[in-house]
């Protein structure tokens, strides 16, 4: 029912994992190279920028949505390849979907959010071609293969959020690091009819084809209206007459300039008059169960200056959850849609879906949360790019790793069902 409208140096510190798979070798990246923040994103704070998306709609049927896209207002920053003679000045789309009435006249608004970890439609090109995202994308010819199995969850939610890790681009130069991504255009329907609403777009793999690749996918995002945070460039979703500002940050490029990135996307934010912000954060070191210390730093930094909900990736595996202040930091959602790895060993993941409670336009201190235990593969011997969610055994199983890799950071952990029980 939903469909959104909106809106190097390098250090290489790589890891190849091989796997032997029915008599071929399979070369199984997970990302490992550390980009750092070049020309086009320097010096974010004075120019941050702010897209912003609008769904209007109430009740779960009412459904008249609204894009606009600001630029951003005192410091207009010139972003990289917009639309058509459009650049610095406004651009407003407005698109109607199917109104209904939706006069239940309560001061209560909930706005259930859901979140998921890594998302690289694509693959590297070395990857091996008979099992690569390429491969099972030109077999199944149809972008809903991908995230069918959890659509009815996504859709279900006001905004689902994921982290985009790779890049949308017909550039040949690839980056010279061990593994870059990189996936058509075309590849981020794959979202779209999975009822993604937005994502984030600040690691190590978003300018794996140069500069001008981060460039591709961000004009790819303003093309296909899917709102995005990005480094300096922030976001608004709004949906049930409420906004929800998004920061993106990359932890990797360092703790400081990551801080300025979420200090001033979210005096941004505030005076946007934003109601619930969220931010994403790529940090921590791969296939590690713990958060280290900048991952750590950076959460409760968001928080203290008014973060919602902090939202952590790159480790590629799970990892704990902490409530910080009132609010929650997941550390690793790890990864989600990811074909970056045609078989990780490890494919548990989650969907984590929290929902924050308006009332009279003031957000109350609720602990509405849920994780909902998947694996990135819906077959479990190879990655087939599809995720799913866990049941029986399985799903109790993972929710019990969420529950003792979050035992060292505090009281929170979850139920059989998912639930949050004690925090
Ligand atoms: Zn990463």
């Amino acid at each position: 029912m939903r469909k959104k409208i909106t809106q190097n140096k390098k250090t290489v510190l790589t890891r190849l994992t091989s796997f032997l798979i029915a008599g071929s070798i399979i070369v199984a990246p997970i990302c490992a190279v550390h980009a750092t923040p070049t020309a086009t994103q320097k010096n974010s704070s004075a120019s941050t920028k702010t897209t912003q998306t609008i769904r209007k709609g109430s009740s779960t049927s009412a459904k008249t949505a609204q894009t606009t896209h600001k630029g951003s207002s005192a410091s207009a920053k010139t972003t990289p390849a917009v639309k058509k003679g459009s650049s610095a000045s406004a651009k407003t789309t407005q698109t109607t979907k199917k109104s209904s009435q939706a006069s239940s006249k309560s001061s209560l608004t909930k706005i259930t959010i859901s979140a998921a970890g890594d998302c690289t439609l694509g693959s590297d090109i070395k990857s091996p071609a008979s099992v690569n995202f390429y491969a099972k994308y030109r077999e199944k010819k149809n972008p809903s293969y991908f995230l069918k199995k959890v659509k009815p969850i996504f859709k279900r939610d006001d905004m689902t959020l994921v982290n985009f890790e790779g890049t949308l681009t017909n550039r040949t130069t690839r980056a010279p690091k061990t593994f870059a991504f990189k996936g058509n255009a075309s590849y981020l329907k794959i979202l779209q009819k999975g009822s993604v609403e937005s994502v984030s777009f600040a690691n190590n793999h978003c300018r794996d084809y140069g500069v001008g690749s981060y460039r591709d996918t961000i004009k790819t995002f303003r093309k296909q209206k899917m709102p995005f945070a990005s480094y300096g460039k922030t976001t608004i979703y709004k949906t049930k007459g409420k906004k929800i500002g998004m920061v993106a940050v990359n932890g990797l490029d360092g703790v400081s300039s990551s801080k300025n990135y979420i200090k001033s996307g979210l005096h941004k934010l505030k005076k946007q008059k934003a109601d619930l912000i969220i931010v994403s954060m790529h940090c921590g070191i791969e296939r590690t169960y713990t958060p280290n210390a900048d991952q750590k730093t950076l959460a409760h930094y968001a928080i203290d200056h008014g973060a919602n909900l902090v939202l952590g990736h790159h480790p590629h595996v799970l990892q704990g959850i902490e409530k910080y202040k009132s609010a929650y930091i997941v550390y690793s959602l790890a990864n989600f849609c990811f074909g970056g790895n045609t078989n990780p060993p490890d494919k548990d993941t989650m969907i984590y879906q929290q929902t924050f409670v308006f009332q009279n336009d003031k957000l109350k201190k609720t602990n509405r949360i849920k994780i909902i235990p998947c694996s990135v593969s819906s077959s479990s011997g190879i990655n087939n790019y599809q995720p799913t969610p866990a049941t029986g055994k399985k799903a109790t199983k993972i929710i019990q790793r969420v529950n003792r890799y979050s035992k060292s950071l505090g009281k929170v952990s979850f139920g059989k069902n998912g639930k949050i029980r004690s925090y």
